[in-house]
């Protein structure tokens, strides 16, 4: 099979072919149809992220056939927990101490096949084509986790407006809720992507908001936007920062965090977090804005993301129908 493998933090993936990977008996060998890119592989890539598996094939958020059952799965970041840790058995298996992550400690999506444990794997709702599906697994999945942490806020800041904002606006305003999104300042083009998918506004993130906001995500790898939310943000609201990393948050006067303001991230996903999510959008039909690239065009795909020429989500097909410009 075809692979984009890292060999070393920092340096392009190669494309490369390999033995397609044999299940054990927990796993479902999958057939990849989609695999769509996160930012977190990103990190993985420019070795912003500690320990990765090497050499390593990337990607978790995967969309593929059982060939066996022609049934479609979709894998998410989560890969594997020990069941036994303080955590895991206290209904907190994101945070388990064992854990496994898909394309980053275990090898990932950027293949033309795949295995992945099948307990940690969902059905994927047979309205969504691969290629729909795929953004769900991560932008979908864990920003659903970052959105419940606002809890009942009526007005949330998402501040960059990407992968994960765009599928998560849309549930937003089905829950009734305002998005105010916040881009780099000046890129037009994404405060138009945002109002587009649903935001009632959209600015640079040097702006104000026209009413203070009840709750903020941070999306976007920067600390510095930590306190501008924290600016922005009603008593009592919350800082929630979405992302596996992020540079360092600059410091802010105390009298910011007074009155219960509160900031707390977000780490990985829990199996009933994917099946909240699920059960959340069936009456829901999630559109995405999407770019895809040819498999062996994943570098390109990164650098796009990397350099914020993406609007939406970068999605591979490692299947490609005509052959690729290499
Ligand atoms: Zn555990
Ligand atoms: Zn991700």
């Amino acid at each position: 099979m075809h692979a984009m493998v890292l060999r070393e933090a920092g340096k392009p993936l190669d494309l490369t072919e390999l033995p397609v990977p044999q299940p054990d008996a927990e796993q479902l060998l999958l057939r990849v149809e989609s695999c769509a890119v996160c930012r977190t592989d990103l990190h993985v890539v420019d070795g912003e992220l500690r320990d990765p598996k090497l050499p390593l094939i990337p990607g978790h958020q995967i969309v593929g056939i059982e060939e066996a059952t022609n049934t479609r799965f979709g894998v998410p970041w989560l890969a594997w927990t020990c069941g036994v840790c303080a955590y895991c058995r206290s209904g907190r298996e994101n945070l388990c101490d064992n854990a496994k992550f898909t394309g980053y400690t275990v090898d990932g999506g950027y293949a033309q096949y795949a295995v992945a444990d099948r307990r940690y794997c969902f059905p994927i709702p047979g309205n969504y084509t691969p290629a729909e599906a795929a953004p769900l697994l991560c932008a979908g999945l864990i920003g659903f986790r970052a959105y419940r942490m606002t809890g009942d806020a009526a007005r949330i800041g998402f501040f960059g407006f990407g992968s994960a904002a765009q599928i998560l606006v849309q549930i937003a305003r089905a829950d009734g809720r305002e998005v105010y999104a916040f881009t780099r300042d000046g890129d037009s083009a994404a405060q138009q992507f945002a109002r587009d998918m649903g935001a009632v506004w959209a600015s640079g993130s040097s702006a104000a908001p026209p009413h203070p906001l009840d709750a903020a995500i941070i999306f976007a790898p920067d600390g510095s936007l930590v306190v501008t939310a924290l600016r922005n943000l009603v008593k009592g609201g919350s800082v929630i920062c979405a992302g596996i990393h992020m540079s360092d948050i600059p410091s802010f006067p105390y009298e910011m965090l007074w009155n219960e303001r509160s900031i707390r991230s977000v780490a990985n996903l829990t199996r009933a977090d994917g099946e909240q999510f699920f059960q959340r959008i069936a009456s829901l039909r999630i559109e995405t804005r999407r770019t895809v690239y040819p498999l062996d065009h994943a570098n390109e795909a990164l650098s796009d993301l990397r350099d914020g020429r993406l609007t939406g989500t970068a999605i591979l097909d490692p299947w490609p129908a005509s052959p690729s410009r290499g």
